[in-house]
Formats: C-alpha cells, sequence, structure tokens
C-alpha cells in the first residue's frame, strides 16, 4: 500500500473545514503505514490530546475523506508520535487547568472572558509562543516571484508597490479584502519577505488575528500582557491576516486598537486585510471599522477567464506538471471559484501523473476530477455587475423587503408567516452568495442560530436549482 494518496486525503479535508480546523487538527497528522488488508489505516499525531480531540470531534469527517482514496478503511489507529509527547503533555495540562485559572483572576475583564470562551472551544493553548519573538511565520512560497499579477489583483498589486517604496508614508493602513483563495495571505506575506530582503533594519510582523487573539489570551494567562503589547507595537511594519476573526472578540479587539494607534501614531506601516470590506464587518467595534478607513480600502476581484489561466500556467510551469494549454483552458472553465480550488485540482492532478508517469492523463480522468467542481459548486444567481457592486446588507434587506411586501421589523422579527419567513431566508440566501458572510455572521445579523441561517441557504439553493421562475424571481430582485 502506498501513502501517495495522503496528501489527497488532506486536501480533501482542506475542502470541507475552515484554514483555522484545518491547521490546527489536520496539518499535523502524519501518515504511518495501511494494516488488516486494508482495513486499518494508522496515523501519527503530536499529542495525546490531538488523538482524542480527533476521535471526539473529527473522526467521521476523517473517515470520509479517508475512504475516498482508501476506501476498505473502516478503522483509524491514532499514536501520539514520540518526538513532542513530552512536551504536549505540559501543553495539556495547562488546558486541562484552564477553567479554574482564569475564571477568578480576571474579574476586571468582562469581555475577555467570552474571549476566553471562545478560545477554550476552539484551540489547544501553548503557553510559551510569546518566547518565539522573531519568528515572522512566513511561508517562503508566498513571495513576490510566485504571484502572478493579474487583472483581478492590479490595484492591490500596485499599492503594494507603493507602500514597499514608502512604507508608513502613502497609505496607512492598507486595507485589502476579497473572498477566500484568491491571494490575500500570499500578497501580505510577499511584501513581509520583500521588506525583510531590501530593508534589513526593519523590524516587521506578520500575524494572523487568529494568533494575535491567542497571543492576547496567553499573555493574559501568563500575566505577561505588557510583553504581548511590546511584540506588536515596537515593528515598524504590522502586517495582519484575516481581521474578520476578530469580530465578537471584544477584548482583543480593544489590544488591537491600542496597537493600531500607537503604531500609527509613529507613521509605522500597517497592512490588513480582511474577507469583507470594513461596513460589512459585523462585530467589530464601530471605532476600529472607521479607523479601517483611514488609509485606502482595496480588493482583489474574482479572477476573469484570462486571470485563471495565466495562473494555471505559471503553476504548470513551475510544478513540472505535463498539461496542454486544452487541458489549461478546460480547468480554467470548469474551476471558476478562486486560486485556492485551482490549486487543489492541480495537485490532484499531479499526485496522479506522479503515480503512473508513464501513462498519459486520459480526458476522462481529467473529466472526474473536475467533475466535482462543476456539480459541487454553488448554484449561482448571476447579477448584473453593478448591482454586486451596491450589493450591501441594508441594501439586501431592503430590496427582500420590498419585493415579499413586508417591512423591515417584519423581516428581523418572529413571523413565522411563509411569505415572511421565505423573504428572511432569500435575504440570508443573499448574505452568504453574494457577501460572503459566514453562517455566524448572518445568524448575528438576523438574531436567529446559526443553523437556521444555514438551513435557509441550503433550502433557497435547492429552490433555485428546481424552480426556474423562482431563479428569475430572484435575480430580478436587484
Ligand atoms: P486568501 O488569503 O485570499 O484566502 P491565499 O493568499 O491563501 O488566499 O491564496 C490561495 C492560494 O492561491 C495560495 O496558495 C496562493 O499562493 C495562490 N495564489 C493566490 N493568488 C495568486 C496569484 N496572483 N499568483 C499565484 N498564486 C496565487
Ligand atoms: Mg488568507
Amino acid at each position: 500500500m502506498t501513502n501517495s494518496y495522503w496528501p489527497l486525503v488532506l486536501d480533501t479535508l482542506k475542502q470541507e473545514v475552515s484554514a483555522a480546523v484545518f491547521r490546527t487538527w489536520f496539518s499535523n497528522i502524519e501518515y504511518l503505514k495501511i494494516e488488516n488488508t486494508g482495513h486499518k489505516i494508522v496515523l501519527e499525531v503530536p499529542s495525546g490530546f490531538n488523538k482524542k480531540y480527533l476521535q471526539n470531534k473529527y473522526q467521521k469527517i476523517l473517515l470520509n475523506a479517508i475512504n475516498r482514496f482508501y476506501p476498505r478503511v473502516i478503522h483509524i489507529d491514532f499514536e501520539v508520535s514520540k518526538k513532542v509527547q513530552a512536551n504536549n503533555e505540559e501543553q495539556e495540562d495547562i488546558f486541562q487547568n484552564y477553567n479554574s485559572k482564569t475564571d477568578t483572576k480576571n474579574q476586571d475583564f468582562s469581555n475577555l472572558k467570552k474571549d476566553l470562551e471562545y478560545k477554550k472551544s476552539q484551540i489547544n493553548l501553548n503557553g510559551n509562543q510569546l518566547k518565539n519573538k522573531n519568528i515572522n511565520y512566513l511561508n517562503s512560497k508566498y513571495s513576490f516571484q510566485n504571484f502572478v499579477e493579474l487583472s483581478c489583483n492590479r490595484l492591490a498589486v500596485s499599492v503594494a508597490k507603493a507602500v514597499l517604496e514608502n512604507p508608513g508614508k502613502s497609505y496607512n493602513p492598507v486595507f485589502l479584502y476579497s473572498g477566500v483563495g484568491l491571494g490575500k495571505t500570499h500578497l501580505l506575506q510577499a511584501i513581509g519577505h520583500e521588506i525583510l530582503s531590501t530593508r534589513p533594519e526593519f523590524k516587521i510582523k506578520y500575524s494572523t488575528c487568529e494568533n494575535f487573539f491567542n497571543l492576547f489570551i496567553t499573555s493574559i494567562q501568563n500575566k505577561n500582557s505588557k510583553d504581548f503589547a511590546e511584540y506588536f507595537r515596537s515593528v515598524d511594519i504590522l502586517l495582519l491576516d484575516d481581521v474578520q476573526f476578530l469580530a465578537g472578540k471584544e477584548a482583543t479587539q480593544e489590544a488591537f486598537f491600542h496597537t493600531f494607534n500607537e503604531l500609527h501614531q509613529k507613521n509605522k506601516q500597517i497592512i490588513l486585510t480582511s474577507d469583507k470590506p470594513p461596513k460589512h464587518l459585523i462585530g467589530l467595534t464601530e471605532r476600529l471599522v472607521s479607523r479601517f478607513e483611514w488609509g485606502i480600502v482595496i480588493d482583489i476581484l474574482k479572477p476573469d477567464l484570462e486571470d485563471r489561466i495565466s495562473v494555471i500556467q505559471a503553476k504548470v510551469k513551475q510544478q513540472q506538471i505535463p498539461l496542454s494549454q486544452i487541458q489549461i483552458t478546460k480547468i480554467a472553465r470548469a474551476v471558476d471559484t478562486n486560486f485556492r480550488d485551482i490549486e487543489g485540482v492541480l495537485n490532484r492532478l499531479k499526485a496522479r501523473i506522479d503515480l503512473l508517469p508513464d501513462k498519459p492523463l486520459g480526458e476522462s480522468e481529467l473529466d472526474s476530477v473536475l467533475s466535482g467542481y462543476e456539480s459541487g459548486s454553488i448554484v449561482k444567481i448571476n447579477l448584473s455587475p453593478n448591482a454586486t457592486t451596491n450589493l450591501s446588507p441594508n441594501n439586501i434587506v431592503a430590496k427582500v423587503c420590498q419585493s415579499y411586501a413586508i417591512t423591515k421589523e417584519e423581516i428581523f422579527g418572529k413571523s413565522r408567516i411563509q411569505n415572511v419567513a421565505e423573504a428572511r431566508q432569500v435575504a440570508m440566501y443573499f448574505f452568504k452568495s453574494k457577501l460572503e458572510f459566514s453562517y455566524p455572521a448572518i445568524s448575528k445579523f438576523f438574531k436567529r442560530d446559526h443553523t437556521t441561517a444555514m438551513h435557509a441557504f441550503k433550502k433557497i439553493e435547492t429552490r433555485i436549482e428546481k424552480d426556474k421562475h423562482f431563479k428569475q424571481r430572484l435575480q430580478g430582485l436587484f
């Protein structure tokens, strides 16, 4: 049995869970072996804690992904890595003692408690993070050399270049947003690499907001919040990724607010990324949102066919994947979502080609890889470009209410009258499909729980698929 499929299993998981969950729980699993004539897979995990967590929470998702490539497996055996076992036992202790430590001593941080609750549910604590002061977590893959300039990202690239020439002086802050997988992190880190090589005297810090949040919480626990403040406020350039993650985490927002002010006052460059423009970020305080708009707000657009072809060509060349121009165009047509999905397809194709190098990739094989994307992609409601640029939460609510002849109070209210309930579901559908709101964000906006938002989206999506008139009606809304 071979482990060549393991990267494909990881790839599948990547599509199914959030990036943070993937990184925390799946990215560090190692494939060891297949036993029992293919019925058992043995995996290595970094700690007993990971093992327990995977078994309790992600066993099913993991097994499903495994079965796509190892269909006979019915049992997963987790082995805890010997290398890091000692270190992690300590970590588990911290995790277990965590409740008692935090609850009593931080009563003056009422917001912090909420942030802690969140953290407890999400993340494995690591008390040593602040010690790694000088690690920038920059991925060498995310350089300018590997970043293809396209019509969808031209503006973002030109702003990045202006900042590189004049850090802190041209635009400050820079707020870059786009849908997932369109290159925000890549561009942000490319700026980091460029500064490191052209201005070695500059102190830069790249951090995801998730990491910012983790460090903040850990610093409070370890009573070294001064170190935390110092750590982020002593830089010349702060690159902060995924600010939407701070939504609802008020104490962390407060900490960031002070960091922001201090850096901005000293003309230190701040670059932020997010999945939405500042105004659409729900759960962020008004004063942060307004600061995000002080400098320049730019977006990376959805790539058109030409952009997608250019990226595929660059990646195929770089990774030496033998694909013809016709195949490249076919992939670009089928995968019209984002570059991450494109990379996923290329990885699968590369794995297949590496596995059987002498057998040319057949048309039907390519089709079967692509079919997942065509059938799996969201049924689309196409709006005119003009409508898309004017789309905002309020605008959607207003249009839907108008179309269903109901009031705003009704759409936000509790009524289950069919007409009102459907209007609410349609609005939720547009929040997800057009504004790319997460389910928790939608549920917050409509004051419902997030399974309601999920249910609404699925219901409307299915109906659009089946009911042409309904689809036309929605298309005509804007
Ligand atoms: P985001 O942060 O917007 O979700 P990423 O920066 O993680 O997106 O990009 C997703 C993947 O697509 C990454 O592997 C990245 O290298 C690749 N990518 C994105 N934009 C480009 C580009 N313009 N040229 C080459 N690769 C890109
Ligand atoms: Mg990113």
